[in-house]
């Protein structure tokens, strides 16, 4: 049996234990003990990496004659197989493998490293890859998208510029915006610097303004970093829409190019496309794009990038530009070459809940582009740039027809929020997260309750609450938004006392209150990723334990000032957080 059992854990929580684990033979009997329990693919996969980067990391290079399998663990094999290129010589270490020792995890092993040399589903035989559409190979089959409309692959396209998309809300820039119109301008100084010769034009930093009065904006856009600020403006546009917006975006970055499309229709039979060739720019379309990822961003993005055949990152949170090699034949065009793609946007994004982070590139087909590349970025992921009113830039009007049939879904009312809630500045914060599920309106009264024992508390909840599907009742529900989350996507806050009631713990929601003095966690769990790093934990029911905590504050046991001291304060025993404790276990984890 492994030292770290998988089964007591979800993919999530595990992931940080398997990433500290050095020991190949634990992580190989991680993987039989998963394989004989749970079977679950996402730890399985989990597991097999881990246990790639071990092979990696011992720097093995055993080389396509050292591969004897039935002598090798499964790291081993790992290893050795990166440096095997041949797929008829991994063929047959397959067949060797599963006549012998038949073990799962290097069957796969090889089947992967397979398909990175051929690409595909690993049984090319060496031939070059398939490239015909799917339209093409699967006729029989029914192609929603064969039609798109607004599908235009360029053949041999040009691209130029990284484009920001900067939101506005209620008339204002957002900060997002701003975040990003810096990142831009250092990506594209950086991208002049290392990619454009002298006497060459440099690619720029293009702002995107879209909405009612949003013009300006423009000076501010371009002392963040813009050369050229592209606005439409309309006073339909003030709240953001999401067929106009999208639309009149996609028709900016294909502005005056004569599509060589898979499809000839037009863009839009009434409106939309923008006629005149643009004499601010002379690229097909743009090569990198930028979106906040917020609510109305993400929409946009997601659909932008689709309208321009595209891909899209979601959610990232580092950005850079560099050359890349790459030996997928999908990507190069034949197995067991290696291609330079240069000048590619690496986004980087958190998965597995922030345990890893991915690099994800928009790198074209041999025959096939697909630009601009493009990514939205997390709030809060850069810094505002110091804005520079000496700067200079061009802003160029877009007045593309609007088409009415944009409008077809009627707002009939909205309210709009009376300003954020500034969750900051308080002495104590009670958050509550999906440990409420059992009865989240409950939940969420003692977590108000809870507050409302102190003098300066406030309630924030977990992003599990956000987006969970709970359904709260009317008095609890305003305390259940976006606009009370804590954490990377929320609030940062820093309050003496932080009560932490049926939250995990994941980092994306540690890093909202570790500058907490003191944080105390309510959990049933006591494997909880949140006891790693809480100052006190409480074993319970939050449903028991807040109630009791309530009485013991009204009560006067529980002091703000000596739990946020540790107890050591000088308040004597009534002081200590413990004197009253609730039911359930309370353990002094740090
Ligand atoms: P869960 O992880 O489901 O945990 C619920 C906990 O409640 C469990 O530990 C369980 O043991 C306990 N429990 C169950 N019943 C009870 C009970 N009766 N009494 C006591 N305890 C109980 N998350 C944030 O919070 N803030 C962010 O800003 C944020 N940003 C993110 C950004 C990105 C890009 C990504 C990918 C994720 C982000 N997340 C964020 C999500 C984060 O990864 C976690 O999914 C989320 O924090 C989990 O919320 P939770 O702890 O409420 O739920």
């Amino acid at each position: 049996m492994p030292d770290i059992d998988p089964s007591e854990f979800d993919v999530s929580e595990l992931g940080p234990r398997v990433r500290s684990i050095e020991d190949a033979e634990e992580l190989e009997a991680m993987l039989a003990a998963e394989r004989d329990g749970e079977n679950r693919d996402a730890v399985i996969t989990v597991i097999e990496n881990r246990l790639s980067q071990v092979a990696d990391d011992d720097g093995g290079d055993a080389g396509d004659a050292d591969v004897d399998l039935a002598s090798m663990s499964v790291a081993d094999v790992g290893n050795a197989l990166q440096s095997v290129d041949d797929p008829e010589r991994l063929r047959d270490l397959r067949e060797r493998e599963v006549e012998g020792e038949n073990r799962d995890t290097v069957v796969r092993l090889i089947d992967r490293r397979l398909d990175s040399v051929e690409g595909g589903d690993g049984d090319t035989g060496g031939a070059t890859v398939d490239r015909a559409p799917p339209e093409e190979r699967h006729p029989e089959l029914d192609h929603p998208t064969a039609d798109k409309r607004h599908v235009r692959a360029l053949d041999d396209g040009t691209f130029g510029d990284v484009w920001v998309y900067c939101e506005t809300q209620a008339g204002d820039l957002l900060d997002v915006s701003r975040e990003l119109l810096g990142k831009a301008r250092e990506l594209m100084d950086g991208y002049n610097d290392a990619y454009v010769d002298d006497g060459e034009s440099d690619e720029r930093v293009v702002a995107v303004l879209i909405g009612d009065d949003v013009s300006r904006h423009a000076d501010e856009c371009v002392a963040l970093g813009a050369d050229v600020v592209v606005v439409h403006e309309d006073d339909r546009l003030a709240r953001f829409r999401h067929k106009p917006y999208a639309e009149l975006f996609a028709d900016m970055a294909r502005w005056g190019v004569e599509a060589p499309a898979r499809d000839e229709a037009p863009a839009s039979a009434d409106g939309g496309a923008t006629e005149d060739a643009a004499d601010w720019r002379d690229y097909d379309e743009p090569r990198y794009v930028l979106f906040p990822a917020t609510n109305n961003g993400r929409d946009l993005s997601a659909q932008v990038q689709a309208e321009l055949d595209s891909g899209l990152a979601s959610d990232c949170s580092g950005l850079f530009i560099e050359d890349v090699g790459i030996s997928n034949p999908v990507k190069t065009g034949a197995p067991g070459s290696t291609r330079t793609f240069e000048r590619v946007l690496h986004m980087k994004r958190p998965d597995f809940s922030g345990f890893e982070y991915s690099t994800i590139l928009c790198l074209d087909n041999p025959d096939r582009e697909f630009h601009p590349q493009g990514g939205s970025v997390i709030p809060g992921s850069f810094e505002v740039p110091e804005p520079d009113p000496e700067r200079e830039g061009l802003v160029v009007e877009h007045d593309a027809a609007i088409d009415d049939d944009w409008f077809r879904v009627e707002v009939t009312d909205f309210d709009r929020l009376e300003g954020g809630v500034d969750l900051s500045g308080h002495d104590v914060v009670v958050a509550v997260g999906r440990g409420i599920g059992a009865d989240p309106t409950r939940g969420m009264e003692l977590a108000l309750e809870l507050a409302d024992a102190f003098e300066d508390a406030a309630v924030g909840v977990s992003r599990g609450i956000v987006t969970g599907s709970y359904s709260f009742d009317g008095h609890v529900a305003e305390y259940t938004g976006e606009d009370r989350q804590i954490g990377e996507t929320g609030q940062v806050v820093a309050p003496q006392v932080y009560v932490a009631a049926g939250i995990s713990g994941a980092v994306q929601h540690k890093v909202g209150c570790d500058e907490a003095d003191t944080i105390v966690a309510v959990n049933t769990d006591p494997d909880a990723r949140i006891r790693d790093w809480c100052d006190y934990f409480v074993e319970g029911d939050l449903f028991e334990v807040l109630p009791r905590l309530t009485d013991a504050v009204e009560a006067g046991g529980l002091d703000v000032a000596a739990v946020a001291d540790g107890g050591r304060g000088g308040g004597g025993s009534d002081a200590d957080p413990r004197a009253d404790a609730p039911d359930g276990e309370v353990s002094r984890d740090a």
